[in-house]
């Protein structure tokens, strides 16, 4: 997809810090890490989030757990444990909708599901 960020990256066009490669999927170190270990797993073809790859291609949605527990043993966290988050939709934080595994770890991660904005107060 032309305009897609990911797909940018995925086809080389958008420099980014690669950890993984395998026919399908590309892993690579996010940009605003939210932890010491902060990278994201993404097919090469472009799906808009976890369900929609779930249905078109349940393997390679397999693939990107497999991936991202691939890197957290690269990267010596697979141990201690690491976090993987499929946000789906705006209020999720979603912002680029072709579909990317995070995998966080490498310290202590707070419980999930602390809501922000407004309704947080
Ligand atoms: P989302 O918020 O959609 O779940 O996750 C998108 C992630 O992509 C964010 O954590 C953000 O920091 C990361 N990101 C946005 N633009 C870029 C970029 O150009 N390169 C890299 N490596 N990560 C990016
Ligand atoms: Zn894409």
């Amino acid at each position: 997809v032309a305009d897609c960020l990911f797909c940018r990256i995925v086809a080389g066009e958008i420099p980014a810090t690669l950890v993984r490669r395998t026919e399908r999927t590309v892993a690579f170190r996010d940009i605003a890490p939210q932890a010491p270990t902060h990278v994201l797993v993404v097919p090469r073809a472009h799906h808009e989030n976890a369900a929609s790859l779930a249905a078109a291609d349940p393997g390679l949605l397999a693939e990107l757990v497999l991936d991202g527990a691939a890197v957290a043993a690269a990267e010596g966290i697979d141990g201690p444990g690491y976090r993987l988050v499929l946000n789906t939709g705006p209020e999720s934080g979603q912002t680029v909708f072709h579909v990317h595994l995070h995998v966080l770890g490498g310290t202590a991660l707070g419980h999930f599901g602390a809501p922000t904005g407004p309704a947080a107060g």
